[in-house]
């Protein structure tokens, strides 16, 4: 019998289990450090798990070589990743932008499947099970973990990144695959908040809205995003800002524009003088009632130097047009970017140039494999990062 081991129990350790337990001549150990596997799947998309998106392309990915993506995912693509699933008994629906969700609405039902497949005659679960150290000789290899010795003449090491260090995110992976000889690209985090000069985003903290975000250095434009936006303790979160977060790494001097409004500024304009004659008696920071959440109304008001205290028949043309340019660009200056803990991936991993991109096999050591978020891509927000962590754990399980 081929003995194979796994370590790392999450959304790609688990897909390449599965798929190398479909050969019931292997006899699979699966190792995970935490009490459970797949801690962070249960926490993905808002506890909703965005588990892939049918919009995938290569280019959705990043990295030193982001090419090295393309024949797993041609390999794998969403509609197939999205067969497999069905026949462990998943439903799902698609949503904007291709994003793809369990039907259910909870990503504790992508979880149940993936650990009722688990459970096989070949396939052995080990939680609570760090590995510590790895070699290689010529027997194979040879792990240590939870103070026991497992030997095994293939590896796959899906041990994740160190993204959301709360669900598990842990720097392992690198260290083990260091030992066997392999080397790695600068870490960062990416799909993260971003921090900005707190006076506005604190005093909205909770409030959501829809917006273009960009990232500007000076008048230059680094990134633009469209889609949700948080508003947090320390700065801006959601959807379109973790999109545009990758860009900001390592820079300075960077302003987050909110685009809040999508109408040309004459029409705002001519909107908010409409709105003076309509309610002159209003308080002249209400100005915005109706138009968006009242506590960012009135903060966009405070931003163009609108105070309460004064109505809104007293409010100057020249004022309703600085609103109104308010309200397609409201600018917060970054101060960086949130870290590890926050982030939802890492960029940066294990260095592609050492792998075979067809079949995940290290060009180093025979017999190893590596998959998921510890190799060195990541891919967009909206699915893409678990469309690859499920495309490369089914073909590094194909062990060819
Ligand atoms: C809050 C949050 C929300 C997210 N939402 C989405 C989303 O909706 N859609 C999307 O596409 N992506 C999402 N992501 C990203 C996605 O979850 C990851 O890219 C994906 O889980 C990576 O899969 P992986 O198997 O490579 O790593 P992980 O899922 O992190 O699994 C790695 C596993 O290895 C284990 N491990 C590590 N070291 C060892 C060791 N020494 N011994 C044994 N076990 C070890 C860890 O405990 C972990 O269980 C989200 C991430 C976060 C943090």
């Amino acid at each position: 019998m081929e003995k194979v081991l796994i370590i790392g129990g999450g959304a790609s350790g688990m897909a390449a289990t599965i798929s190398a337990s479909q050969d019931t001549a292997r006899q699979i150990t699966l190792l995970e450090r935490q009490p459970r596997v797949g801690r962070k799947l249960a926490a993905t998309g808002n506890g909703r798990c965005n588990l892939t998106n049918m919009q995938t392309e290569p280019c959705r990915y990043h990295g030193e070589d982001p090419g090295f993506a393309a024949p797993v995912l041609r390999a794998w693509p969403p509609e197939r990743v999205l067969e497999y699933f069905e026949t462990l008994g998943l439903k799902t629906h698609t949503e904007y932008g291709g994003r793809v969700f369990p039907m259910s609405g909870h990503a504790g039902s992508v979880l149940d499947v993936l650990r009722l497949s688990l459970e096989k005659p070949n396939v052995t679960v080990l939680t609570d099970c760090p590995a510590e150290t790895v070699s290689r000789s010529r027997a194979g290899f040879s792990v240590t973990a939870g103070g026991r010795v497992f030997g095994a003449d293939k590896l796959i090491l899906a041990c994740g990144g160190c993204a959301g260090a709360k669900l598990g995110g842990v720097m392992d992976g690198y260290g083990l695959a260091a030992s066997l000889g392999h080397s790695r690209t600068p870490l960062y985090p990416a799909l993260t908040p971003l921090r900005t000069m707190p006076e506005y985003p604190r005093a909205l903290k909770g409030v959501r809205t829809e917006a273009v975000v960009r990232l500007k250095r000076g008048d230059h434009l680094l990134a633009e995003a469209r889609g949700d936006v948080i508003f947090t303790e320390t700065g801006l979160s959601g959807t379109a800002v973790f999109e545009i977060s990758r860009f900001a790494a390592g820079q300075r001097e960077l302003t987050a524009e909110l685009c809040l409004f999508d109408d040309p500024e004459e029409a705002l304009t001519a909107d908010l003088l409409d709105r003076r004659r309509r309610w002159p008696a209003m308080e002249a920071n209400r100005i915005l009632t109706g138009a968006v959440q009242s506590r960012l109304g009135q903060m966009l008001c405070k931003y163009a130097g609108i105070s309460g205290g004064v109505s809104v028949s007293e409010l100057t043309d020249a004022q309703l047009r600085t609103l109104a340019q308010a309200m397609r660009a409201f600018r917060l200056p970054v101060t960086g970017l949130s870290g590890f803990e926050a982030a939802q991936v890492t960029a940066g991993g294990l260095r592609t140039s050492e792998f075979d991109p067809e079949t995940l096999e290290s060009r180093i050591v025979p017999g190893l494999y590596a998959c998921g978020e510890l190799l060195d891509i990541d891919g967009d927000c909206g699915g893409y990062n678990l469309q690859w962590a499920w495309a490369s754990g089914l073909r590094a399980g194909e062990l060819r």
